[in-house]
């Protein structure tokens, strides 16, 4: 049964690397997630072949704890997997990062709750004498820092996301001088930890966790709203990390590859991300990102910017009827109105009309790396007309419209333009550039940075207001 297994384990890491390679290409992704979940199937059964295996050997005396223990997995697996079918089916594509969050928080905290358990087992504290080896303690005292810290972190990212937390960063005094604390404190309590015997471990590690659950809290309250996307990414890489620590906590073999592919899949996905927000990766590793208080947002709330100028559905229809080549700029606000299904309707009209229709995504454009792209094949747009940002912002003096719809921050001249803004450096898809830009959104409100966005004020900008769905679809009519 054990070769079975490991033979199933390779077949299920294998299944995973793939999963990954089929992820990195539109016209691959769904293959992708199906060798995901065709992995992850064949991992949990085999995994429960394994504990049924040991009713075999004669070394375990009280196999009805065996059983026990299987009847509390299967009903935990079954609640489980009904929580997250339920969860799956309804939540709405712009509730997805949030979600995501949570599910990190829970890898998080199952590599704190599997540290302590393997702890009280391997240091025998029930029976009282210790027999706990050091690998095994700095595996312990490891995961359970690594899974407190992405614990709390991704439950303030979940808040953060959710708007139940203000996006705006907490800027204590001296706060890299806090987290460099908590750091050097954890390493000398790591020492004493190794040194110390059965329950007098406890101490050490009951205090590092307290700490290490602080600092996940702080690293991420510390992050300004523009700055999440690499929050976000971070934690999935920490997510994995805290995975693969469990797995050495464990002995499993496969929970150590699985947790090693999400965490540099994650960090690889952080550094892409960086280099999208125009933040240095390394500043990112520190936990010395974000803004820095003198930055914080809304500082340019109050600068006069001029009156913006208004458009109606109708007159936009006509100068797009009119134009050779349109540019389509997507963000959150797309998401939020479903408005991906007319937007492919127009695309559609727009190209039998023989206008050159190209869409320019940003990299953190939503609020999921990649969540403009999802949408936009759920709503079967060609991939071949779906640009990058940095493919697209060369052609954008020779376009003639450029639709922003519902996207803010990410077409924000502000970045380039003010060094005071909180989103300064960061990239943006220079729509102003192109003859005529509409602006698709329902209100003057600010977009997740919570900066005003100049781009609304400029001459050749037109402000559509009303939801993007509504509108477009107004659009689309007007077309015939
Ligand atoms: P923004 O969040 O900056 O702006 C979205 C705009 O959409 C809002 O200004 C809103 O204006 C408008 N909107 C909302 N609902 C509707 C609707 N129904 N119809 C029309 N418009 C609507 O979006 P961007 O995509 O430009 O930028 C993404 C931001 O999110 C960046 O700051 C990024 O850093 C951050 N982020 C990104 C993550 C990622 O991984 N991609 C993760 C976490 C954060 P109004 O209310 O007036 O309609």
């Amino acid at each position: 049964m054990a070769s079975f297994v490991t033979g199933a384990y390779i077949l299920s890491a294998l299944l995973f690397i793939l999963a990954l390679a089929g992820l990195s290409k539109h016209e691959t992704a769904r293959r992708g997630n199906q060798f995901g979940m065709a992995g992850m199937a064949l991992a949990l059964v085999s995994t429960l072949l394994l504990v049924l295996d040991y009713l075999n050997d004669d070394l375990i005396a009280d196999r009805s704890s065996i059983w026990v223990g299987l009847v509390i997995i299967l009903v935990a697996m079954t609640v489980g997997a009904m929580i997250g079918i339920r969860l799956a089916s309804t939540v709405e594509m712009t509730g997805m990062p949030e979600l995501i969050a949570m599910m990190h928080s829970f890898v998080g905290l199952a590599a704190v709750l599997v540290g302590y358990n393997t702890y009280i087992e391997v240091a025998d504290l029930s029976g009282g004498a210790g027999g706990s080896d050091s690998v095994h303690n700095a595996e312990v005292f490891l995961g359970v820092f690594i899974g407190a810290v992405t614990f709390t972190g991704s439950i303030v990212a979940n808040l953060k996301l959710s708007a139940r937390m203000k996006s705006s960063p907490l800027t204590l005094p001296g706060r890299h001088q806090l987290n460099l604390g908590i750091l050097v404190v954890s390493a000398v309590l790591m020492v004493w930890f190794m040194l110390a015997d059965g329950w007098v471990g406890m101490a050490p590690l009951a205090l590092m966790t307290v700490l290490a659950l602080v600092l996940g809290f702080h690293l991420v309250a510390a992050i300004g709203g523009g700055d999440m996307p690499v929050v976000v990414s971070m934690l999935n890489s920490y997510s994995g990390w805290a995975a693969a620590a469990a797995g050495f906590m464990l002995g499993n073999d496969l929970l150590i590859i699985t947790g090693a592919l999400v965490g540099s899949s994650g960090a690889i996905l952080s550094y892409i991300m960086c280099r999208a927000m125009n933040r240095s990766f390394i500043s990112v590793i520190a936990g010395g990102f974000g803004s820095d208080g003198s930055l914080a947002s809304g500082s340019e709330g109050d600068r006069d910017y001029g009156e913006h100028r208004e458009i109606q559905a109708g007159d936009v229809a006509e100068l797009l009827a009119d134009a050779g080549s349109v540019v389509i700029t997507p963000g959150y606000g797309m998401a939020v109105a479903q408005a991906q299904y007319p937007v492919a309707e127009l695309t559609r009209k727009l190209r039998a009309k023989g206008v050159d229709v190209r869409f320019g995504i940003h990299p953190v454009a939503g609020r999921l790396p990649g969540h403009m792209n999802v949408l936009l094949a759920e709503a079967k747009v060609p991939y071949d007309i779906v640009l990058e940002m940095d493919e697209i912002n060369d052609d954008l003096p020779d376009t003639d419209v450029v639709l922003v719809i519902g996207a803010n921050d990410t077409v924000n001249p502000a970045a380039l333009e003010e060094p005071s803004s909180p989103i300064a450096g960061m990239p943006v898809v220079e729509v102003w550039k192109a003859k005529d830009v509409i602006v698709f959104k329902r209100s003057m409100a600010t977009g997740y940075a919570g900066v005003q966005n100049p781009l609304f004020f400029k001459e050749n900008t037109q402000m559509l207001f009303g939801d993007a769905k509504d509108k477009v679809n107004e659009i689309v009519a007007a077309l015939g």
